[in-house]
Parts: C-alpha cells; structure tokens; sequence
C-alpha cells in the first residue's frame, strides 16, 4: 500500500511537471486609457501576445530559456510599434542608436551591445557576443565589424525609422523645456524546464538622447540580469537613474542577502530610482517560476504565460 501511495504521489508530481514560463515587457511609459485608437491598442496587445507566443513554444518544447527570451525580444524588435530594432526612437541628430543584452542565469554568462546603428537584430548580436568571444560588452564600430564577421544582416540606419518615430520626436521638440522621454524598451525574463532562468532587454533608448549616450537597458546587473540562485529581471524607465542605483542587481542582492522574496525586491529597487528621479518598470521571475511586474509610471506593456496555466496580457495600471 505505501509503495503504492508513493508511486501515485511521484506521478502526480511528474504530471504537475516543473514549473516554466516567460514574462514580458514593452516599455514603460504614459500607457494611459484613451491615449491609443483601439486599432493602436489591439496592435500593442497583439504584439505582446506574439512575442510571448514565441519564447513559450520553445520552453514547452523543452528549449532553454535562453532561446525563449531571445526570440521573444526579436518578436518586439521586428514590430514597429515597440522602441527596439525598427521603430527605434531617434537621436537628436536624427540617426538610431541601439542597445541591448542578454544574461543566462545558469552560467552568468552574458552579452551586450551598444551603440549599434546597423544591425538589424542587436539582440542576436549580444547572444553572439556572449556566445563566440570572450568579451561581456561590445560597442558601435568593433561589435558591427564582429556582427559582420557571423554572418548576422546589417541594414542602413534608416531602416529602423518609423513614420512614428519622426512623429514621436517632433511632437517631444514642440513641447517646451522637453525632458527625455521614455520609450517602448522591449525586454523578456524566461524559466525553462531545466530550472534555468535568462533575461533579454533591447532598445532604443530615450528619445531625444545625445548621439553615443548609453542607457540601463546594455548594462549587465542594470537593466538586465538574470542568477538561476535568485532571479532574472529586465528593466524599462529613465535609464540614469536605474544606473545610478544599479536596479537588477540590487533585486538579486535583495533576494540573496535578505531573503526577501522577488516581489518585495523588485518593488523596493524600483522605488529607490524612483525616488532619484527616474520612473519606470520591469519584470523580474525567480527560479520557482513567480513573476512580478512593477511600475512607477501610469502604465507598462507587460505580459505572462506560465506552465500553469496562468498568464496575462495588459498596458494599463489595472489592465
Ligand atoms: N531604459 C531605456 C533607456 O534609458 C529607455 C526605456 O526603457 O524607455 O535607454
């Protein structure tokens, strides 16, 4: 009878499997109700449920997490309505200036990029970066020349314009004493079947920004990180001030030296750029699979799917 119970409980347990998913991002910002058509609003919400559809079929497929989160942030790259890859924002001298990294959770190893102006993919290029040289960041001249050298598609800069990018611009030029603006950063946390989590972030930038300025989003333990032992978070917001309090690592630092759960972490390292000046969001996962997704601007492109069950595709504060 006991050996029988015992064999009931272990094949109850393989059936629940172990827990997998991804969690995403598209930018936090002023996603407001009534700021979008509902066409716009289908679009973005389309987008997410894309992009997400794409990093889960690799995770139930048994993939790592690694591919999820990569084909998730090309998903949002090829998109034109998220600030990553075509429909980057612009420069103030008018150009495109991309960022992006990747960090997988179970080595720690990781890529980054920034500065690209000609990759199509920056997100590939960080992969490849963190994959086939022994370097962690790479930028401008050198990382397009290594792209080159792979093989990966380069195109002219103006193949990341968008007619909504030009207007994002113009419409921040017309408004007096203009600050930064945040834009729809795209960015992904994934947990495979493995155990293994990894994160992925690519943008843009803040429009506006100088020629060679560099965000948070490129920046391993800023705007992306990801330790199997405590979490993977991707960061979306006014860039300066998540370097200056260094948000993804300090979520992971949190976990590791406080033992506080992923949620409280994340919330209270948003709270500290916040409170510095420098609103935004993110989206964080811990190894057992809980996700969180908090923000300190109206609103965030934001979504999840996870093995059980559960998921969840929204914009607004409360939808
Ligand atoms: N964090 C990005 C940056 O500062 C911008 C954004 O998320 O909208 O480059």
């Amino acid at each position: 009878m006991r050996v029988f119970l015992a064999f009931l409980l272990a094949a109850a347990f393989a059936a629940a499997g172990t827990p997998f998913g991804i969690v995403i991002h598209g930018g936090a910002g002023t996603v407001v109700p009534g700021r979008f058509t509902p066409e716009v609003e289908k679009a973005y919400r389309e987008g997410l449920e894309k992009a997400l559809a794409a990093g889960y079929a690799i995770l139930e497929k048994g993939g790592p997490a690694l591919d999820a989160v990569e084909a998730a942030v090309r998903s949002m790259e090829e998109n034109p309505l998220f600030n990553a890859g075509v429909g980057a924002t612009l420069t103030r001298a008018g150009t495109h200036e991309l960022d992006a990294a990747i960090m997988d959770g179970a080595t720690l190893k990781a890529g980054s990029v920034a500065g690209i102006q000609h990759v199509k993919s920056p997100i590939g290029l960080a992969r490849l970066i963190m994959e086939k040289t022994p370097h962690v960041m790479m930028i401008g001249e050198g990382a397009e020349a290594f792209a080159r050298s792979q093989g990966l598609e380069l195109v002219p800069n103006t193949f990341f314009r968008t007619p909504k990018a030009v207007a994002d611009l113009e419409k921040l030029r017309e408004r007096e004493k203009a600050k930064p603006t945040t834009k729809d950063t795209v960015g992904a946390v994934a947990l495979d079947r493995n155990g293994h989590l990894a994160s992925a972030t690519s943008t843009g930038g803040m429009l506006d920004k100088l020629p060679g300025r560099v965000g948070d989003a490129p920046l391993i333990g800023v705007g992306t990180y990801a330790d199997d032992r405590t979490c993977g978070v991707s960061c979306t917001g006014w860039g300066e001030f998540f370097i200056r309090t260094v948000v993804a690592y300090d979520i992971s630092a949190q976990m590791a030296y406080l033992g506080i759960d992923v949620d409280k972490a994340a919330h209270a390292s948003l709270d500290k750029a916040t409170k510095l000046g420098g609103p935004g969001g993110l989206v964080a996962m811990d190894a057992k699979g809980h996700v969180t997704m908090p923000f300190t601007t109206p609103g965030m492109f934001r979504a999840f799917r996870l093995s059980d069950g559960t998921g969840a595709v929204r914009m607004y504060a409360d939808n």
